[in-house]
């Protein structure tokens, strides 16, 4: 059975077909850099990076996009309060936002595009808007979409166009649903974005793209240059991009090369916290830096998220995180016990492939991935309780190559170098009592090192030892 994948265009869930299989382009909207991303925003990136991974698990070869917005209203606003011009207020969060990627275990984007950096694409994509007479100049100086010259406008968000307010202008990049007018493609600069450097000069005037512009005029650049197509496989972002973000993308990028600009749309839904989205502008975000700071292991936000299905709201609160944090220890001690103690476990394998290939297909069914993740550890559990000594990694292998899909496995501990030395001098005197058969203190240096948390296990290679 194929990828199926929920597009948002049809509302439905489709069978994933490529323009050039095995080939998959990939466009995820990515951070407004203005300031740290929240963990709500990386729900998203994350229920994108398990769809990265799946992909690449069915064997098609991912080119992934994501873009970074340094300049927009927010960007501005912010440099401007913080006295500094716009790439120098927003690369320390860029550095910020790649550093978090890498705590969460996502994979980085093959490329990630900074909007500054595609100011000709941009001014070339307005004028070609302009030239096909889908846009036009304002008399404020600024460059709007035409949306009557453009009548599809609204397929994305099923929007009713007799909504759309004739000749009515919105200059602002975020703006609600019952508000569809023309919207800003280039804003006519103002003192305030000259004094942040956020002003370019162009043929229809000075000025500084919108948002929605921006990804339009990356996404094109990137596929045409590379491979010569103008419609990307998949984009994506979290649902509330569908409108305006997303519509007004499709509506500049169709309107300039009479393309499909996306073959599917997918959104993933919102981390909440008490039902209420998580966002900067309630003041009820976590940062992924302060989960890291806290001590909690990447694994089991991972895991936490995956316990929903991505079309699902999460609520986040420390429970769900300690009930996923105990999950993941016990993933983790199963995997340890695996290592030493495998066995082939013929009869539980082939459904726990089966199970999550049947899962992940199924538009990235992850809790059900998961599900069949835990009870291959609770029925595997029980036959190596029963059965000990069985031969063969056929377990370990296929746990493995799950688990690593969904990368929820614990992060293992930074072992500090003193304590690696004391262990390594222990356990030579606990060689030592041993060869000399003196039990009594091989135990007693056993129950020093598990006091100081260290627990030893003997193998035919010599003796191991972990920090529990
Ligand atoms: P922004 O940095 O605001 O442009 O947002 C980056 C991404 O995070 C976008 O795809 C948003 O849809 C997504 N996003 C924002 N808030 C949340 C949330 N609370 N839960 C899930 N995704 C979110
Ligand atoms: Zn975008």
């Amino acid at each position: 059975m194929p990828v199926a994948l929920y597009n948002t265009m049809s509302r439905s869930v489709e069978p994933l077909q490529p323009l050039a299989p095995p080939r998959v382009t990939l466009y995820t909207c990515g951070p407004t850099v203005w300031n740290y991303a929240h963990i709500g925003n990386f729900r998203t990136f994350l229920f994108e990076d398990l769809l990265r991974r799946w992909l690449e698990h069915s064997g098609y070869d991912v080119f992934h996009i994501m873009n970074l917005t340094d300049v927009d209203d927010r960007v501005i606003k912010a440099a401007a309060g913080a006295g500094k011009r716009i790439t120098e207020h927003t690369e320390p969060f860029t550095q910020a936002f790649f550093q978090d990627r890498d705590y969460l275990r996502i994979k980085p984007a093959h490329v990630y595009t900074r909007a500054t950096q595609y100011i000709p694409q941009m001014i070339a994509l307005v004028q070609r808007l302009m030239e096909r007479g889908v846009a036009y100049k304002g008399e404020d100086g600024s460059v709007y979409f035409a949306l009557s010259r453009f009548p599809t406008y609204g397929r994305l968000s099923r929007l009713d166009t007799r909504q759309i307010k004739v000749g009515a202008r919105v200059a602002s990049d975020e703006y609600a649903k019952d508000d569809p007018s023309d919207f800003a493609l280039w804003k006519k600069a103002d003192a305030e974005d000259e004094s942040v450097g956020a002003a370019w000069d162009a043929p229809f005037g000075r000025g500084r793209p919108g948002w929605h512009l921006e990804c339009s005029a990356m996404a094109l650049d990137e596929i045409g240059k590379r491979f010569d197509v103008r419609t990307l496989d998949i984009h994506c972002g979290g649902i509330d991009l569908i409108f305006p973000h997303h519509e007004d993308e499709i509506a500049q990028s169709e309107g300039a090369t009479g393309d499909p600009f996306a073959r599917c749309w997918m959104h993933g839904e919102f981390l909440n916290v008490r039902g209420t989205k998580m966002s900067k502008r309630f003041g009820n975000f976590l940062t992924a830096r302060d989960l890291r700071e806290q001590g909690v292991d990447a694994a089991a936000v991972r895991l936490l998220f995956w316990q929903s299905h991505y079309r699902q709201p999460i609520d986040f609160n420390d429970e769900a995180l300690a009930g996923a944090t105990e999950g993941v220890r016990r993933l983790g001690e199963f995997h340890a016990r695996l290592k030493t103690s495998g066995g082939d476990l013929p009869e539980l394998v082939p459904t726990l492939e089966a199970e999550c290939t049947a899962a992940l297909d199924d538009d990235l069914d992850a809790p059900r991935a998961v599900a069949a993740l835990f009870e291959f550890v609770r029925a595997a559990n029980r036959e190596l309780d029963r059965v000990t000594g069985r031969k063969g990694s056929g377990a370990l292998a296929a746990f493995e190559r799950v688990a690593g899909v969904l990368d929820v496995l614990p992060t293992p501990k930074a072992v500090d170098p003193d304590l690696a030395g004391w262990v390594a001098e222990r356990l030579a005197a606990r060689d030592r009592a041993r060869k000399s058969k003196d039990f009594k203190a091989a135990d007693a240096i056993r129950a020093e090192l598990k006091a100081r948390g260290v627990e030893i296990e003997d193998t035919p290679m010599g003796t191991k030892w972990r920090v529990a």
